[in-house]
């Protein structure tokens, strides 16, 4: 019997750092947050995180988050990495802004995850009402 647990439903790579989408999510608005960006392209940016956190989160099977322990992973770093990345371009056409996500969001950082990131996502609530 194969044993999908840990496994990515998308690369279907072995998840090291399982992290979930809500939490990745968390991640790209607080970076957003310092971005200059104009109003209107934030909302359409966390419309679609939005949209990916909740459409990530319909499998029932997967690891727990390393960094909530809650929630439910069934996309790796990478992929996660690589479909936010996407719903950027997608709103920003701004090469500067998109090589900071790469670096930023390279899927090496979740390798070691510091206290000072969990630190960060702690403290740093997503405005909900807002989306
Ligand atoms: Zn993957
Ligand atoms: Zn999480």
């Amino acid at each position: 019997m194969i044993n999908t647990t840990g496994l990515c439903t998308l690369c279907v790579e072995v998840m090291s750092n399982p992290l979930c989408s809500s939490c990745f999510s968390k991640h790209v608005t607080f970076w957003l947050s310092e971005k200059n960006l104009p109003k209107h392209e934030v909302l359409r940016i966390k419309k679609l995180l939005k949209r990916f956190v909740n459409s990530s989160e319909e499998t029932p099977f997967g690891s727990e988050c390393i960094i909530c322990g809650s929630k439910i992973v069934n996309i790796c770093t990478v992929c996660s990495m690589e479909k936010v990345k996407r719903i950027i371009e997608n709103v920003v056409e701004d090469e500067v802004l998109i090589e900071d996500f790469d670096e930023n969001f390279n899927p090496k950082i979740w390798e070691f995850p510091t206290d000072s990131w969990s630190h960060k996502i702690e403290n740093f609530k997503v405005p909900n009402q807002k989306l």
